[in-house]
């Protein structure tokens, strides 16, 4: 699914004019990404089919931009060496016990990434590559208005902030939320890449101005990246991270990375949010075929929350975002309210899971009633004891407890 999420990137980079991100791109890749980028929606099947054959597995779908070689990387195969995974007994850790009332029930979780994303609220709109944490006054409203209406409706919504959004002058409205019971996680600093081996594939801003990060391998960018968007959270709104998400989403989550899996323990995250899962998205600015649905569907299946073998959880993205929806595909809000309910649906029948992705920036835009959340929450409602609204740490505890079960088996065997 890579060709057709890349064809999309490449398809939406070449709707805006003057990209910014072509500029200073140094790799190899960099530059084929830059040809892509210009080939954009007209490129020819034979073209297509050739530049997905180059590209790896799983590119960065949900989220919002990261640089371009980062989208052509994506992540990698299988592996991961067992090991234990204790975690740091500062860091946050999933609830012990998740909500009596969360047993035997579908969870369906709402989280919204607090960052600014190109194309919006303007399409030609790339300078938040440079400063995605420079959060408008139409992003933060939203974000309240949208955290108070589903605590109204019995739950809470799950934030992702990253950490360069605390450095501006209020964050008042994220201590009231905070307040009011939302959780809110580590989106890390600057938006960064968190597989990039290359220092040219960690973000834009470091494009620009390669001597913030001079001298520090890639690795140790994105650990500090991480790491201080972790004390922000600690000194400006006086919490610890609930849980990590990465930008972007990667078809394979981290699998084939256990050395990011380890330096996400080592951080503090006994769970991330990491995988977004392959599926189709039509033809953009086209409304989505039955098959697109029925692949959104059907990828609903793989954002289930696992453990990998270095004993991380992840809680996956459930397809399709709001940036999938309105980006890539440049859906109307109709179809994307279609594509949520359907992927709640498949969830509740099965008491599975669904955690739908969103990001204030893109959606007052886009969704100035939040009727995807009121949807979301009558969807559950309607469920009664089907299902639940839930945390993304209540649905990772989910998981945790099943781990304990498992291995409290194999000990009575
Ligand atoms: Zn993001």
């Amino acid at each position: 699914m890579t060709d057709s999420i890349d064809s999309r990137h490449a398809q939406s980079r070449a709707g805006a004019p003057g990209l910014a991100g072509v500029q200073g791109l140094a790799s190899a890749e960099a530059r084929a990404g830059a040809q892509r980028r210009a080939e954009g929606p007209a490129l020819s099947r034979r073209r297509f089919l050739g530049v997905s054959a180059s590209l790896a597995a799983g590119a960065v779908v949900a989220g919002d931009a990261l640089p371009a070689p980062a989208q052509a990387a994506g992540a990698a195969v299988a592996g991961g060496a067992p090991r234990a995974g204790p975690v740091a007994a500062a860091g946050p850790e999933p609830r012990a016990d998740p909500p009596a009332s969360a047993e035997g029930k579908a969870l369906v979780a709402i989280t919204l990434d607090l960052e600014m994303a190109r194309n919006f609220p303007r399409w030609e709109d790339t300078h938040w590559d440079y400063e995605k944490g420079n959060l408008n006054e139409e992003t933060k409203r939203y974000a309240v208005e949208a955290a108070r209406r589903v605590k109204a409706r019995g739950g809470v919504i799950h934030f992702f902030a990253v950490g360069r959004a605390l450095e501006q002058e209020k964050v008042d409205w994220l201590q009231d939320i905070v307040r009011a019971g939302h959780p809110v996680g580590n989106h890390t600093y600057d938006h960064v890449y968190v597989l990039a081996t290359k220092p040219e594939e960690i973000q834009y801003r470091f494009q620009r101005a390669p001597w913030l990060i001079e001298g520090k391998t890639p690795a140790e960018v994105i650990r500090e990246n991480i790491r201080l968007t972790t004390a922000a959270l600690k000194a400006r709104l006086g919490i610890e991270p609930a849980g990590f998400r990465t930008p972007g989403g990667f078809a394979n989550g981290l699998e084939g990375r256990p050395d990011v899996q380890r330096m996400l323990l080592e951080l503090g995250f006994p769970w991330v949010s990491c995988k977004y899962p392959a599926h189709p998205y039509g033809e953009p600015g086209k409304e989505p075929a039955p098959e697109v649905l029925a692949g959104i569907v059907k990828a609903q299946e793989a954002a289930q929350p696992f453990a990998y073998p270095t004993g991380l959880i992840d809680v996956p993205m459930s397809p399709i975002s709001d940036i999938g929806a309105f980006r890539n595909a440049r859906w109307k809000l109709a179809r994307f309210l279609e594509a949520v309910r359907l992927g709640v649906e498949w969830a509740i029948e099965r008491r599975a899971v669904f955690d739908l992705l969103c990001h204030p920036s893109v959606m007052y835009v886009m969704d100035p009633e939040m009727r995807a959340f009121e949807l979301v929450c009558d969807l559950v409602e309607r469920a009664r004891d089907r299902a639940a609204l839930a945390d993304l740490g209540t649905i990772a505890s989910r998981v945790a407890k099943a781990k304990a079960g498992e291995t409290e088996e194999k000990k009575d065997r």
